[in-house]
């Protein structure tokens, strides 16, 4: 039934045909049977699929801890909260250079089960795809670690650098059981120059991959609440000072407000290579954004049609909650609304609060910002470094597709990595760009991947892990 997803693996040539510089010749292709493992991989996937770990990650983390420990690599479990794990492994290397992390989380977001076509815990492989709560988000990346490491220690992979793979519980809705533990409380045993975590991958367009997206920077969520204050009063007798009105207004001309668009390395070099890889009228319209005379119609464009791009121009602000009033016949004397920031890695807050008052221009509005400016990015990583490069080439060599830094519109649990000097950079399995609107993309009503993303996953993870850590010589 099952086609072979993958050809056989690729001679050194090829490899060093497309730009990967240096092989690991100790982690040899030949001594990996790579059908045999690509079954194992799929296998091993749809098992940690079928784990439900909306609640607690101990299912996940003891099946991770059996597959490595069955390999003989040593394995500790440490968690914060006995049902909420994470797990930590490490093969050693020569010691030549720092160690280099790879992640998944084995946390998923919750489900609606009468939403589900296939049951959300089955992993049913149907029509070209593997269906299930968390099949891209994040056991996608998960799997394709754990595999990593299970080859690398089967192989006898001969390292510069150890390897460190962390099952990872918790990342969904805060970071207190996950990556925020760990950076706390087991930071030496993490540690390392750089990192693979979720927040990019392949871009597939009528099943046809386009691009790779590696995510290398990510905006700060810094939010806001707006606070209109009136005079209270009889319903009966309307006021001009009414502060949900007040508020009112001042949320719209906030939403509808186009925030000055800046570019920096990573969004520039996104913008230009997508012109290289879309459609004639999406390219001029790429290339239009950087034209003064013509940038503001394209951003219109942009936030009505495509809003995930419109939000890479610049700090965004979405109103997502409003509150005033509590009888009807009450005029309140004060009304809020909270708006959720997006900054810009180097935005000045206090500078932009002044230009939001002055689009508000109303001074019954007050702008509170949050004590807290939120999570702290960190600088973006570079991507001239060569794990990037080594990302570049392992995208072309499986996918044949060029690479495109991304910034992240939302935050990751990268942003508590790169501060403490990780290089971190997010990657990820190859997803139809239509799933999204179809309501099967990450998050979604329902979620899958297509299932031959589940052989190039690995081939890409593989290829880009052992080009980082594998000895040179
Ligand atoms: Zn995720």
């Amino acid at each position: 039934m099952r086609k072979p997803l993958l050809t056989p693996w690729f001679p050194a040539a090829a490899l060093l045909a497309v730009g990967v510089s240096v092989l690991a010749p100790n982690t040899s292709a030949q001594q990996i049977d790579w059908p045999k493992v690509n079954d194992e991989a799929m296998r091993n996937y749809q098992s940690l699929v079928q784990i439900d770990s909306t609640a607690t990650e101990a299912g996940v983390a003891q099946f991770v801890k059996k597959t490595l420990e069955a390999e003989g690599i040593q394995v500790s479990m440490v968690a914060r909260d006995p049902a909420r794990p994470n797990i930590i492994a490490r093969i050693k290397g020569n010691g030549t250079k720092k160690p280099f992390l790879i992640m998944g989380h084995s946390d998923t977001v919750k489900i609606d089960l009468s939403k589900w076509t296939f049951p959300p815990f089955s992993a049913t492989r149907s029509g070209g795809y593997v269906y299930g709560r968390g099949t891209l988000d994040d056991k996608s990346n998960l799997f394709a670690a754990m595999m990593t490491m299970v080859l690398l220690q089967r192989t006898h992979a001969r390292l510069d650098r150890d390897v460190i793979f962390v099952s990872e519980a918790g990342e969904e809705g805060g970071s207190n059981m996950g990556i925020g533990y760990l950076v706390s409380e087991h930071f030496p045993e993490i540690e390392a120059e750089a990192c693979l975590a979720e927040g990019g991958g392949v871009i597939r367009r009528g099943g046809v991959a386009r691009f790779a997206t590696v995510q290398t920077m990510e905006k700060i969520p810094s939010g806001a609440r707006l606070v209109a204050r009136g005079p209270s009063g009889h319903g009966s007798r309307p006021t001009r000072g009414n502060a949900i009105a007040h508020l009112s207004d001042a949320v719209a001309k906030i939403a509808y407000w186009d925030p000055p668009m800046r570019l920096n390395d990573t969004t520039r070099t996104y913008f230009e290579k997508l012109a290289q890889v879309s459609e004639p009228a999406d390219a001029a319209r790429f290339r239009d954004l950087l034209d003064p005379a013509r940038s503001a119609a394209v951003r219109e464009y942009l936030a009505i049609n495509e809003p995930a791009t419109y939000s890479m121009l610049h700090t965004s602000i979405s109103p997502n909650i409003i509150q005033g009033g509590f009888q009807s016949n009450v005029i309140p004397s004060e009304a809020t609304a909270t708006l959720d920031i997006r900054a810009l890695p180097d935005e000045n807050m206090p500078a932009f609060y002044e230009l939001m008052r002055k689009v508000i221009n109303d001074p019954a509005v007050e702008i509170v910002p949050n004590a807290s400016r939120g999570r702290v990015a960190g600088p973006p990583v570079s991507i001239s470094s060569d794990v990037y490069k080594a990302l570049e080439a392992s995208f072309k060599s499986v996918y044949g597709v060029p690479t495109l830094p991304l910034m992240g519109t939302g935050a990751t649990d990268m942003s508590q990595l790169r501060p403490r000097g990780v290089q971190c950079y997010g990657v990820g399995a190859a997803r139809d760009d239509e799933d999204v609107l179809k309501g099967f993309g990450a998050h979604s009503d329902q979620e899958r991947m297509p299932e031959e993303s589940v052989a190039k996953h690995l081939q890409f993870y593989w290829l880009t892990v052992t080009s980082v850590a594998g000895a040179k010589f």
